[in-house]
């Protein structure tokens, strides 16, 4: 899998994806990371990449020549114009980060794990051109449904969670389908709208005993099963606890 970072802050990188199972990944050749400065890709004097927005009102946004003039150099391939738009990159995602996108969820991680490549671009300022959402990028996305001031740390965040579930990133493969957002078994046909999802299990390690509070004595015991139904019956809990949406309507037992 290789991702294109396109920036204005390409320093920016520099930390978030250099530790842990990003690293490793990288260095084990299961990903490539490029980090693009949006910048090079400009053809005037003083590198412009924003400018004012038509209509009026507050602050820059981002230019659509150097994005588009990016994303085709990277995909080698051109996207056309209004009177010939070209067909979306095969094994390819061109993902635009903003607020105002579909939210990423860990099904848009697992769709975008199945590609070859994921160009991720990172929006400053007021925001970017819309051309690049409707014609330029095949994926919109939020993280989630707050501002930031920038794209970067969604694109950090969206490189994570597709790193973790290409095969060979995590050492363990059950603990990435065994987690938190995975389809819990025997799921009954949720209606439309349901996720049927499951939030993880509680996990606790030595000491057995800490400050007086015990870890659960079934998980002490050894019993397979008994775990594993307790796990199950937690997950539940916590589910319906903190994210009932989760399980809209869905019954999981
Ligand atoms: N005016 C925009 C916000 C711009 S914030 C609005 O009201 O929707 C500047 C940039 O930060 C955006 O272009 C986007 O790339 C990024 N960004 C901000 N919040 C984000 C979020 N929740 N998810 C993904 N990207 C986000």
């Amino acid at each position: 899998m290789r991702f294109d970072l396109i920036t204005i802050f390409p320093e920016f990188f520099a930390g978030p994806l250099d530790h842990g199972i990003v690293r490793r990944a990288r260095e084990a050749g299961i990903t490539q990371v490029h980090v693009q400065d949006l910048r090079q890709f400009t053809k005037d004097r003083h590198r412009t990449v924003d400018d004012r927005p038509f209509g009026g009102g507050e602050g820059m946004v981002l230019k659509p020549e150097p994005l588009f003039e990016a994303v085709e150099k990277l995909l080698e391939g051109s996207v056309g114009d209004s009177e010939a738009k070209m067909p979306p990159p095969e094994k390819a995602a061109i993902v635009l980060m903003s607020a105002a996108g579909r939210l990423f969820t860990q099904e848009t991680a697992r769709r975008f794990a199945q590609l070859d490549r994921l160009v991720l671009i990172c929006g400053r300022y007021e925001g970017v051109d819309e051309r690049v959402a409707e014609h330029l990028a095949t994926d919109e996305i939020s993280i989630g449904d707050f501002v930031l001031s920038g794209g970067e740390l969604p694109a950090a965040v969206i490189v994570d969670a597709v790193t973790r579930l290409l095969p060979g990133a995590v050492g363990n493969e059950a603990s990435t389908q065994n987690e938190s957002f995975h389809e819990y078994a025997g799921a009954p046909s949720a209606p439309t709208g349901a996720r049927g999802v499951l939030l993880d299990f509680p996990h606790y390690t030595r000491p057995a005993e800490y400050r007086g509070w015990k870890v659960p004595e079934v998980l002490i015991g050894g019993n397979h099963a008994e775990v594993a139904k307790w796990r199950r019956q937690k997950a539940l809990e916590k589910t319906r606890r903190n994210r009932p949406d989760l399980l809209l309507g869905a019954d999981p037992r």
